[in-house]
């Protein structure tokens, strides 16, 4: 099974997770960092939008752990 994994230290708050999939990340209304809201992608679909997210991350925040 895949998991998204989120170093919050690494996040800059830049919000493109977020554009790129909402339903697996939000940001803290305290400082913007990232906040994992689904970290098991659950279909074919959810685990294409979470290796964009990690490719477009621009502190590389993201990974994916199989
Ligand atoms: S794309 Fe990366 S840096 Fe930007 S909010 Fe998401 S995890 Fe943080």
């Amino acid at each position: 099974m895949t998991t998204i994994v989120a170093d919050v230290g690494r996040c800059v708050g830049s919000g493109q997770c977020v554009l790129t999939d909402p339903d697996a990340f939000d940001q803290s209304e305290e400082d913007g960092t990232v906040v994992l809201l689904q970290d098991t992608p659950a279909d074919d679909e959810a685990l294409k939008r979470a290796r964009t997210a990690v490719d477009i991350c621009p502190s590389r925040a993201l990974s994916l752990a199989e």
